[in-house]
């Protein structure tokens, strides 16, 4: 098996950052360490490079079906924006169409990876369909390695919405087979109202987007799950929390002892409201909407203190042509936007470089935690000896300007244009293999591995 000597890098794992070597052997890490007196087949010199695990991105919709159109990522454009972001492990959504299975949603993500991914991935199943055929599959799906199921709490009329007597029923399948329920937290009948009483009064464009699903939306969400929850029993994961009630719920619920976790993405982290005042505002509607700046303070605060437990991106790149059928009525923008490659860079950037969060603690909301959560660790999410050499060699002091220029996304705009980064990737290892060196993708196409994800395993039963 061929070796690799990477020599002289701070390394972290856990809460310890030393400078120290780490060997690769095959796909694996082998040692860390002293290794001065070894011999290897190549070696790296890291001295003034952080070495961390490769970024774990649980939240990514690719060849996505949504509000009439379809995301621009599929497995190949979406991996490579993840391999050059630092990112070697993606999980993706696959949503169940009427009169399709759980099982076949996943089959198909097998076929759009086949020939395409570049790093390796997962499949979170969308339940549309809480029949009683789907229910029993539950089982299936978790025995084939996707034991995280999402739920939606809105978009009625996308198909989306699943009500909360079938959420318990739901919750009460996953419990019972060890999986989780993960939740899209915003009240559908509160959104439907706020969005039809400002349309009714003409105030059609992106700017109304926030006011339509004020924090309320998301927070009567939030706490019909976590009460549902009270009853079951299970695991909840609220996906892509913005609210500030919202994390006080979800902190509360946590010192109940219940199982709750609650990721924030990227975006909510670095911008607020304003954004859909712009004259592109189309390009930041999601949902939940972004938030007042006050609330992303706090957002900030619940990922140092452990309410928020990752940093996922949502990535839902839309062309500008799709952004536009929104361009009448904000509500009818495809909501999401691009974010698999500057999720590592923006968070290292925003929270360690400007003193926000610690550099273990950027490790564990990229990386560890996400792997922990979803049930790959120590596979993945680590530099343990044993665990997969998945691995980014980080320039902490270089600074650069993000944006298209620098983009390796197939979209044709970016989310992130214009911001000042600090802290640049230079090379990823993924199972051992350099995928990115520079500018410069090594990687072949189909080389990226279905993450067969249980979440019972180990460290992943720590609640
Ligand atoms: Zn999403």
């Amino acid at each position: 098996m061929k070796t690799t000597l990477i020599r002289g890098g701070k390394v972290v794992v856990g809460q310890s950052v030393s400078q120290q070597d780490l060997l690769i052997k095959g796909e694996r890490i082998a040692a860390l360490g002293d290794l001065s007196d070894l011999r290897s087949d190549e070696t790296i010199d890291a001295g003034g490079l952080l070495v961390l695990p490769g970024g774990v991105d649980s939240h990514v919709h690719f060849n996505d079906v949504f509000m009439n159109t379809i995301s621009v990522h599929d497995y190949y454009t979406g991996t490579l924006s993840a391999a050059f972001g630092g990112t070697t492990s993606v999980i993706d959504f696959s949503n169940q169409s009427p009169g399709t299975t759980l099982m076949s949603t996943i089959d198909a993500k097998h076929a759009e990876a086949e020939g395409k991914a570049l790093v390796d991935w997962g499949v979170h199943p969308v339940i549309t369909q809480p029949t009683d055929e789907t229910l029993a599959e539950i089982p299936k799906v978790v025995a084939a390695g996707a034991p995280t199921i999402k739920c939606y709490m809105t978009y009625r009329e996308e198909g989306l919405l699943i009500e909360e007597p079938d959420l318990r029923r739901i919750m009460a399948k996953l419990r019972d087979a060890g999986g989780m329920l993960l939740v899209h937290a915003e009240d559908n009948d509160l959104a439907e109202t706020g969005i039809a009483s400002l349309l009714r009064s003409g105030l059609t464009s992106a700017s109304y987007h926030s006011e339509s699903k004020p924090q309320a939306v998301e927070n009567k969400a939030i706490e019909g799950a976590i009460q549902i929850l009270r009853e079951v029993s299970g695991k909840l994961f609220i996906v892509h929390l913005s609210s500030a009630e919202g994390l006080k719920m979800v902190g509360t619920a946590r010192g109940e002892g219940l199982n709750v976790l609650a990721e924030t993405c990227t975006h909510y982290i670095i911008y607020t409201e304003d954004m859909l005042n712009r004259e592109d505002g189309l390009k930041w509607i999601c949902s939940p909407p972004l938030r007042d700046k006050k609330t992303q303070d706090q957002l900030w605060e619940g990922l140092r203190d452990g309410r928020l437990v990752q940093v996922t991106s949502d990535d839902a790149a839309y062309s500008w042509e799709a952004t536009q059928l929104g361009k009448e009525r904000f509500d009818l923008c495809p909501n999401g936007m691009p974010g698999v490659e500057p999720r590592f860079n923006i968070l290292y950037s925003k929270g360690v470089a400007q003193d926000r969060i610690s550099l273990p603690r950027f490790v564990e909301l990229i990386a560890t935690n996400p792997a922990r959560n979803f049930g790959m660790y120590p596979q993945k999410g680590t530099l343990l000896p044993g665990s997969d050499a998945d691995i980014v060699l980080f320039d902490p002091s270089s600074k650069w300007i993000m944006g298209q220029a620098s983009s390796h996304s197939s979209n044709d705009w970016h989310a992130y244009e214009g911001i000042e980064i600090t802290g640049k990737i230079q090379q990823v290892f993924s199972r051992g293999e350099l995928i990115i060196d520079g500018e410069n993708c090594m990687a072949e196409m189909g080389r990226g591995r279905y993450l067969h994800r249980q979440l019972t395993r180990g460290e992943n039963s720590r609640w």
